[in-house]
């Protein structure tokens, strides 16, 4: 068994923002509709003469953009990002492959037309075979010709033509869903302890290629922050390390590991939304081990806030294993610790678990049996694609714990609906928000002013009674949801104060009957 899959159980509702998933009810405002008609200037010009009788005709058109989206009304694209246009021609009989083979890509602000010769099978089949695109038509869109609004229409056929009723199945017009582009901004941030440093791919390409083939963003701008020593927390692993020791944490050291980082996530935090607020990855020392209670043999190898802005990863060298050439092979062609950073990344964009290798807080929004749904995947940074039908056991959701993982056609929607923008929580949009995290240590609470909460919290069973000039206010804070952990103790409480002049909270908290009283001084001594 792989250790991440061990990762266990977390809980939760998921998502309480994440209702409805796919791409139907939230796309909304967001999504500009595509012109009405394909201009003149970009219409196909197809050869009207006599009847071939031929029985050739487009039979399936779908894009490929990290999963196999069929070109209908449900798609749901992102600009600027690459994609790759699928089409299955077929005939009543094999035959060789027609001379004109066109893409017209209709730019929507200045309407001018590019042409794109499809590439792909010399012979057109008599059916479509779904599960490969060798006997496809493909083209490769350069991602700065997906824009909003952009139309595309094709058209194959021979030089000598085809009879007008012939024409109408040879040709199609596609007016594609795409959202605007969603550029990403990731803090690497390599966390030292003992004199021992996490790290990770120092080549940006790659770490932002990691994302961009398994999830609905653009581009990826990495930053790598220096080394971060997190303190008041992990003294005996620092010790430990600092010996040139192994440390073996639990699941909670590793939680306040998170919080530690959020913390400093947080200095680096912007604008109003967790979605769209740069995110951070912090990349502990290979000597640093997280594992279940009593357990030698397994490992916690990712943690994250789900719909937050910070995860934690082990350390990794590498994305890409070179020396796996088929994504039929049995181990993946991408390196398990970057497949891990994906996974987190994932939470990041708000998606739970999908139920697959003993998962929990399974997110509804994903198949019901944690994998693919026999669908396609895309990985444009290796130009692989591949068909989980008839292997729905060796595929499965990049969610889960199971199988060679790839993103689900619901987990990208969902995901591109939370990222795009397009789903805006009621919570978030209020006037006079206040944040604060309220995070348990060993000795207490940490107070932090935040911009913003995750976008997913859940209740929990905290009191707060809240002090300022208009007397004293019990409120119920919220709680994070993090992803792989079983532990509510160790997960940090939000509360929205609004517009109070706070002086002073009580914090009731886990039936620990632990309480901290703060000041305004408080508030200045923890940076607020
Ligand atoms: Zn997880």
């Amino acid at each position: 068994m792989n250790p991440r899959y061990l990762l266990a159980a977390s809980l939760f509702l998921t998502a309480c923002g994440g209702g409805g998933g796919g791409s139907g009810d939230s796309a909304g405002s967001a999504i500009p509709t595509a012109p009405a008609s394909v201009a003149a200037s970009c219409q196909q010009q197809a050869v009207i003469g006599a009847a071939a009788n031929d029985g050739l005709r487009i039979a399936r058109v779908s894009w490929l953009q990290v999963i196999d989206q069929l070109a209908d009304d449900q798609a749901m694209l992102v600009a600027e990002k690459a994609t790759r246009l699928r089409v299955d021609v077929v005939a009543d009989s094999l035959r060789n492959a027609p001379a004109r083979r066109e893409l017209r890509i209709q730019d929507p602000a200045t309407g001018e037309c590019t042409l794109l010769s499809m590439n792909g099978t010399s012979r057109v089949p008599t059916r479509v075979d779904e599960t490969t695109l060798a006997n496809s038509f493909v083209v490769d869109i350069p991602p700065t010709l997906m824009k909003s609004g952009t139309r595309f229409s094709l058209l194959f056929d021979d030089a000598s033509g085809r009879s007008e009723t012939e024409s109408a199945l040879v040709k199609r017009s596609l007016a594609p869903r795409i959202t605007a582009a969603v550029r990403e901004t990731l803090y690497v941030v390599p966390v030292s302890l003992g004199g021992r440093t996490g790290y990770a791919p120092g080549d940006s390409a790659q770490l932002a290629g990691l994302l961009t083939r398994l999830h609905p963003v653009s581009a990826v701008n990495i930053i790598q922050t220096a080394p971060f020593t997190p303190s008041g927390i992990l003294s005996a692993a620092a010790t430990a390390l600092g010996n040139g020791l192994n440390f073996n944490g639990t699941l909670s050291d590793m939680q306040s590991l998170l919080n530690a980082v959020d913390d400093y996530c947080q200095t680096l935090a912007q604008g109003n939304r967790a979605a769209l607020s740069p995110k951070c990855l912090g990349v502990f020392p290979d000597q640093l081990l997280f594992r279940p209670a009593g357990s030698t043999n397994s490992l916690y190898t990712g943690l994250a806030f789900v719909g937050g802005i910070t995860m934690v990863t082990q350390s990794f060298n590498r994305v890409d294993v070179m020396s796996v050439s088929s994504p039929y092979l049995s181990s993946h062609w991408i390196d398990d610790r970057a497949l891990t950073v994906a996974h987190e990344y994932g939470h990041l964009l708000d998606l739970d678990h999908a139920a697959c290798g003993g998962a929990t807080g399974t997110d509804p929004r994903l198949y019901g049996d944690g994998r693919l749904n026999a669908g396609s995947g895309f990985d444009a940074v290796r130009g692989v694609f591949f068909s989980a039908a008839g292997r729905t056991s060796e595929f499965a959701d990049l969610m889960s714990y199971c199988g060679k993982e790839w993103t689900s056609d619901r987990g990208y929607l969902a995901s591109l609906n939370y990222r795009s923008g397009a789903r805006v929580a009621s919570r978030e949009t209020g006037g006079s928000a206040n944040w604060v995290k309220l995070t348990p240590t060993e000795t207490g609470w940490r107070l932090t002013p935040v911009a913003f909460p995750p976008a997913t919290l859940e209740t929990s069973d905290a009191m707060v009674t809240l002090h300022s000039a208009s007397g004293a206010e019990d409120m119920a804070p919220q709680q994070a949801v993090i992803s792989d952990s079983t532990e509510p103790e160790n997960r940090p409480l939000y509360l929205n104060f609004g517009a109070r002049e706070m002086t002073q909270l009580v914090i009731h908290a886990h039936g620990k009957r632990r309480e901290q009283r703060w000041t305004p001084m408080d508030w200045l001594r923890t940076g607020g």
